[in-house]
């Protein structure tokens, strides 16, 4: 253990009431490990809190030791930034309390939940927090860049839904968030990700839904060039209750694929309606008759189960790498490019994913939260997905050399949910006009960059420091 660990360690044993984990003990190797392979990293020191005072014991000793700090939540960071080597690791995995109020239709949600967790507890009283598509991701790191899911359409992005923050900020004060206290780091939080501080709990509003109609569909090669314009012209004047997701990727060897597509360039086609079924059915079936579809279904599903049905495709200890970016428009050469790139792709779980925001996303007006482009209503994500690492190089290569080719028809902008760690230099496009605003809040709440294992937003003061 490194003396700066060590130093934690000292100061936070007597005190502290969850667990710290040092190298070789016991539990160690299983909390170090996040998501994404390829980020197999060891920290001096775990410091697993059980409580806000156990955040603030931690953020105060490893400041005072000045030590790399990250903070995790469901550790499903792309880029690896809840883990680190050497450093201390600020595990909320403990802190998973969710508290519905059915009434107010409102819920309190403890800083260390995942996706699944808030599901389970809000269908309870048949209401829904509009999140992500795989319950297994954490919800703080989603909820601060953002997040999008199958409900954002209709009922906004995750932060657009967050009423208040409670914060444990760099000098280990507890601090409220919300419109009328602290309005700019309120501000900030709705899309700034982790660099003000550990928020420990989360108040959001809910809405009532229990279950969805889902429509699936799968295109051969042939037709994915019509499927893309048919979806582009398609979506822009789709009512708010329909969302429709495109993967392109290598046909799975399953039974629900027809034995002939098996192992060829696809696209695959997910919508889901959040009105009143019997309109749906009829909507989602004339949606899927425009793209040539080699097969077809759509039934009701349950909210838990629409939310829990990609977690098998995203399984933990894979290796992953991703870029993505926004589209205002998918002109005939972008749809050339992506037909052209599923043909290349390099594993058969590798993705080229297409969402259209737009809906109640986009009435959200550009200077109300931090979060980044609500004007650019196509988002793609590409994420390769491999298991050995000695296919780390092809992989990355190949993501990289897609994205160059894209990126001229796409407008500045990144969600930074979907960035890896070598896009830092992306970090300002994210915030565009609303940089000096986001670094103003920074430099006031964290301004030695104690929290930057994260989409880093520099301080002033750190920035005059290093030039
Ligand atoms: C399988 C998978 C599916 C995904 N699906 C979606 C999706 O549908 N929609 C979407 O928008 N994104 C999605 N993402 C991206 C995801 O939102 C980000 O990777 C997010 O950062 C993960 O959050 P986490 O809490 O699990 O991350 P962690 O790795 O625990 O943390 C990520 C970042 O958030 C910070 N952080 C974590 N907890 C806190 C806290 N309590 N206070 C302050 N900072 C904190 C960390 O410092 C770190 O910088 C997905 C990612 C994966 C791996």
């Amino acid at each position: 253990m490194c003396e700066a660990s060590e130093e934690v360690y000292s100061s936070l044993y007597r005190q502290f009431k969850g667990e710290l984990l040092r190298p070789g003990e016991s539990g160690y190797d299983d909390a170090r490990i996040i998501w994404n392979g390829m980020v197999a990293r060891a920290p001096g020191l775990i410091a697993r809190c059980t409580d806000v005072s156990d955040v603030q014991s931690a953020v105060r000793a490893a400041s005072a030791a000045g030590i790399l700090t990250a903070i995790r939540c469901g550790g499903h960071s792309l880029a690896g930034f809840s883990t680190c080597d050497g450093g201390l690791m600020i595990d909320l995995s403990r802190m998973r309390q969710v508290t519905v109020d059915p009434e107010p239709r409102r819920a309190r949600i403890a800083g260390g939940c995942l996706l699944g967790s808030i599901d389970s507890a809000t269908q309870k009283a048949g209401l829904v927090f509009p999140s992500g598509v795989v319950s297994h991701t954490g919800a703080s790191g989603l909820i601060l860049g953002g997040g999008t899911g199958w409900l954002t359409r209709r009922f906004g992005l995750s932060c657009d839904n967050v009423e208040g923050f409670t914060v444990v900020t760099a000098d280990s004060s507890v601090v409220r968030a919300n419109s009328k206290e602290n309005p700019d780091l309120f501000w900030a939080l709705r899309g700034g990700g982790g660099n003000f501080g550990v928020v420990t709990e989360f108040e959001v509003k809910l809405y009532p839904l229990t279950s969805v109609v889902l429509a699936e569909g799968l295109t051969s090669e042939s037709g994915i060039r019509g499927l893309l314009e048919s979806w582009r012209d398609f979506m822009a004047e789709a009512p708010i209750d329909l969302k429709w997701n495109i993967d392109l990727r290598l046909a799975p060897h399953t039974k629900k694929v027809p034995i002939e597509l098996r192992g060829l360039p696809v696209a695959g086609s997910s919508l889901i309606w959040t009105g009143d079924a019997d309109a749906g059915h009829s909507y989602l079936q004339r949606a899927l008759s425009m793209c040539s579809p080699e097969s077809v279904s759509s039934r009701i599903v349950s909210f838990l189960e629409l939310q829990t049905m990609a977690d098998s495709d995203f399984p933990h200890g894979r290796r992953y790498y991703t870029k993505s970016g926004y589209f205002a428009y998918l002109d005939d050469g972008t749809i050339d490019r992506l037909f052209e790139a599923v043909g290349t792709i390099p594993s058969s779980e590798t993705q080229i994913e297409l969402a259209y925001l737009g809906g109640a996303a986009a009435r959200i007006s550009a200077d109300e939260t931090a979060f980044g482009d609500r004007r650019s209503p196509f988002i793609l994500n590409l994420l390769a997905n491999w298991s050995e690492p000695s296919a780390d190089a092809g992989n990355i290569a190949w993501i990289r050399g897609i994205f160059n080719r894209l990126r001229p028809a796409m407008t500045p902008g990144v969600c930074i949910n979907f960035m890896s760690a070598d896009e830092q230099d992306r970090v300002p496009e994210a915030y565009h006009e609303r940089w000096d605003r986001i670094v103003g809040v920074k430099s006031h709440y964290d301004p030695n960059n104690f929290f930057r294992l994260n989409q880093n937003i520099p301080p002033r003061k750190v920035v005059a420091r290093n030039s």
